[in-house]
């Protein structure tokens, strides 16, 4: 059989060629496979320089300060320290998130919720997006962490973390902001989007999985308490070897992104284009999350009359995600989609296609012409 079409960027990206090649050079014997750590030979300096270029590349692509970044094993761990580093210490802490994060971020506040911690759960409207005058709403005196995602993982679209940011910064409440989505897919700036932590992972962006940063703000200056001892690496903020491939990798992978940026997110809005038309005489078939404000690569849709998990079986020749948990025997709707407001039954009805930089114009038409076929013949079996 056909290899189906990938339409499921947003879940992880193939590393890209380039980035393989780099990483096989600090792997072998007669590569540069000494650990960064070691102090007393070349084998370990010439390490240790790989590292701290790659630290440039990924600071770089956010404009940050290298000294700004600290290696983690992806975007889930970088989520973990910044929100459990960020309120270890304080008396009464009180945290604000939302119920549309990612796992990483909704499970780590949920813990800490377990533990003692105050924790506000914000709902964001039809659009997926979280409002500036939410978050200003819910902020009280002891108020120490926000924390949201750029760019939502199953609906695409963007929240304002500019505007969110400001007014955190005048009032002294740290901000974490889980850039996984976002990085290489929109312009990223630290200097403009006052946050003081932005999560980020190799493998989303062309990179390997396995391999992730936390940016930590150092003017003014902020601290995370370390959640894994031994060595004290990365400054103490995250001990352990650092895996020298896997960060020659996300930091090859982001100089990438960097350099094809524009054109390629223009290249996916096409192909977005493309896709939509495509199912433009398909009926009862809705978008997701919001329209206006959102990154070209992510289309969450809703096919009326039909489940999603039946579409997604149906649509053999492509490779979907539908967001939803597999609960035991049950299936669970895709707790994102529940968040803004969909029933059980639409939430069910959802799929989400993402693309990326090897999706070509031929699988868009190939996609949409297959969704309509397995649509049309799922509604008239019913
Ligand atoms: C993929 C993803 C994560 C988890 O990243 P890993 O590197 O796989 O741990 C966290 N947040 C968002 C928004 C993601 O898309």
């Amino acid at each position: 059989m056909k290899k189906p079409v990938y339409l499921d960027y947003a879940a992880t990206t193939p590393v890209d060629p380039a980035v393989a090649d780099e990483m096989f050079r600090y792997l072998t014997p007669d590569g540069f496979f000494g650990n960064p750590a070691s102090r007393s030979h070349g084998f370990g300096w010439q390490a240790e320089a790989a590292v701290e270029s790659a630290r440039n590349q990924v600071a770089s692509l956010i404009h940050a300060d290298p000294r700004e970044i600290v290696w983690t094993s992806g975007a889930t761990e970088s989520d973990n320290l910044a929100i459990k580093g960020a309120v270890a210490g304080h008396d009464n802490p009180h945290i604000i998130t939302s119920t549309v994060e990612h796992k990483a971020v909704v499970d780590t506040c949920a813990w800490l919720e377990e533990q003692g911690v105050e924790v506000t759960w914000l709902e964001p409207g039809r659009d997926g997006i979280v409002q500036p005058q939410q978050v200003f709403a819910a902020l009280k005196p002891e108020t120490t962490l926000v924390s949201l995602m750029l760019v939502n993982n199953e609906l695409g679209c963007i929240t304002d973390i500019i505007t969110i940011g400001a007014e955190l910064r005048s009032r002294g409440v740290l901000f974490h902001v889980d850039a996984a989505q976002a990085a290489g897919k929109m312009a990223v700036d630290v200097t403009t989007m006052p946050v003081d932590f932005m999560s980020l992972s190799g493998h989303k962006v062309y990179g390997p999985k396995g391999v992730g940063a936390l940016y930590v703000r150092r003017s003014p200056d902020v601290r995370v308490q370390a959640q894994i001892h031994g060595g004290g690496h990365e400054r103490g903020m995250r001990s352990g070897t650092l895996p020298t491939h896997q960060i020659v990798g996300m930091g090859k992978a982001f100089a990438l992104a960097q350099s094809c940026l524009e054109d390629e997110a223009d290249d996916l809005e096409r192909l977005r284009t493309l896709f939509l038309e495509g199912l433009h005489d398909l009926p009862g078939v809705t978008l997701n999350g919001s329209e206006a404000s959102r990154v070209p690569g992510i289309v969450n849709l809703s096919f009326e009359g039909v489940d999603g998990e039946s579409l997604m079986l149906g649509l053999r020749n492509l490779a979907v995600s539908s967001g939803s948990a597999c609960a035991s025997a049950t299936v669970e709707p895709s707790y994102v989609l529940r968040g803004i407001g969909l029933s059980d039954e639409l939430a069910h009805r959802a799929l989400r296609f993402s693309f990326g930089r090897y999706t070509t114009a031929e699988e868009i038409e190939f996609a949409s012409g297959h969704i309509v076929d397995v649509v049309t013949r799922l509604r008239a079996v019913r």
